[in-house]
């Protein structure tokens, strides 16, 4: 049997960042990335912008060339599926191998895309953009003449593929089945901004749709079935609903889980010698009132992924890294710091006509996160305000002409007068 120091399961960031951060800290024991994926580490957040557009191709969107995995004696298992764990005898089944023996186990599986449910869902032209493939698969269908695109659900991957869709000169319907976009992560003013972006570039966004079915001819999609009635004619639907947590068989060995896998700020499961990361990780955030979450963003996991990396090499820091999130949209750089989950205010610093503004959220008179769009100086400093936690005046913060920097020192100032 196989047997390795570290056995990773997942090459996404949450893996690969694992394993380049035991490096890194000097581990010399034996690691091995096991990973469905059949390619090489790469990043994701490509596909749903620059790599659907064409605009990157495969090879600049590894995480790594590939000569650097076998420079630093890192194993790469790839087109393996992790089926089962035997925390005991720490061992690992694999699809295709049999069993491989582990030291310490990292779960950064990430998530599976969740999947439609409703009649038609499994007819052919039906895609999700989670990986490569499904970027692939879609590009395809836009070389056989598919022009008529249905995106099913407005977070940030189906705004992302909606915006390059369009350059690309497809007619793109966006079904949303809530009020808003975005309404799980972001407030009603940027809801709001992005909503008349998207709309102001052709893309016919509806709000409050509900899917009741995928119409088909031959086994293809060509139509999705709208609660009201109405049937909207497609070449191509991706489906954007969000993704279910890769925790299978970590669940059925015991470990706790909710919602995710549940870690402690070491990243350690309930499970000796297996930890989780990335996507599939739930954890208690001092970003988010103490409150469990689970965080999908490559800050989150390649984060963790170091303090895996950390806890192994006998360097154990407690997880405190500040959550951080980008998107881009046609010519708009969403950068998001901190997370807006509870906040009890907004102010708005700047004009959204001008296309450069932030949103800052506030609970209880203290910046919690910031949306910042087009404007790359306050998402900067803005992270210093969400790390300060100290009460800011939401007037100051409403003046754009005020870098943000100086309220932080006033606020500073204050606070040290405040203590004397
Ligand atoms: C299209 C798209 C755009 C995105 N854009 C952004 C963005 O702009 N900014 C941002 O911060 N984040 C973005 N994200 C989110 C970000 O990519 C994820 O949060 C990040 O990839 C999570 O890393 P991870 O390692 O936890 O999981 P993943 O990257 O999903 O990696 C999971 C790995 O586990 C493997 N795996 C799963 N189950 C098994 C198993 N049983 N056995 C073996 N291998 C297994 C998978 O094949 C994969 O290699 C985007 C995601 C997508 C899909």
């Amino acid at each position: 049997m196989q047997s390795f120091d570290v056995v990773i399961v997942g090459s996404g960031h949450g893996g690969a960042q694992a394993a380049i951060a035991l490096r890194q800290n000097g581990f010399e024991g034996s690691v091995a990335i096991v990973s469905k994926d059949t390619v090489p580490p790469y990043e994701r957040p490509p596909l749903s912008k620059e790599y659907l557009a064409r605009e990157k191709p495969f090879e600049r969107i590894l995480l790594r060339p590939v000569e650097f995995w076998k420079d630093r004696s890192i194993e790469l298992v790839l087109g393996e599926e992790v089926t089962a764990i035997d925390a005991k005898q720490k061992t690992v089944q694999l699809s295709g191998r049999g069993p491989m023996r582990f030291g310490d186990l990292i779960w950064a599986a990430g998530g599976s895309p969740r999947r439609l449910t409703c009649d038609g869902a499994g007819l052919a032209g039906i895609h999700a953009m989670r990986g490569k493939d499904d970027a692939d698969k879609v590009m395809a269908e836009l070389d056989a003449g598919a022009r008529r695109i249905v995106l099913i659900g407005a977070g940030y991957i189906g705004l992302e593929a909606a915006a390059v869709l369009s350059k690309l000169g497809c007619e793109v319907v966006l079904l949303e089945a809530l009020d808003r976009v975005l309404s799980r992560v972001a407030g009603k003013e940027l809801s709001q901004f992005l909503e008349a972006e998207h709309r102001s570039h052709g893309i016919d966004l509806r709000l409050n749709c509900e899917v009741h079915s995928l119409e088909g001819r031959n086994g293809r999609v060509t139509g999705v079935r709208l609660g009201d009635g109405e049937v909207v004619q497609c070449d191509l639907v991706i489906v954007g609903i969000g993704i279910v947590p890769a925790i299978g068989p970590l669940a059925e060995v015991g470990a706790d889980v909710s919602g995710g896998v549940v870690v402690d700020e070491f990243c350690r499961t309930s499970l000796p010698c297996i930890y989780a990361i990335g996507d599939c990780a739930v954890q208690t955030s001092p970003f988010a009132q103490g409150e469990r979450i689970r965080i999908e963003s490559v800050q989150n996991a390649a984060d963790m992924g170091t303090c895996v990396a950390r806890a192994i090499c006998g360097k154990p820091e407690p997880y405190a890294a500040t959550p951080w999130f980008w998107s881009n949209q046609f010519d708009l750089k969403l950068q998001t710091v901190g997370i807006s989950r509870g906040y009890d205010a907004t102010v708005i610093r700047g004009d959204p006509a001008t296309r450069s503004f932030s949103i800052v959220y506030l609970r209880s008179g203290k910046v919690i996160a910031l949306d910042c769009i087009n404007s790359a100086k306050d998402y900067v400093q803005g992270r210093k305000l969400v790390e300060a936690g100290n009460l800011i005046s939401p007037s100051d913060l409403a003046d754009s002409s005020i870098p943000l920097k100086e309220l932080l020192a006033r606020s500073v100032k204050t606070l040290s007068k405040e203590l004397h």
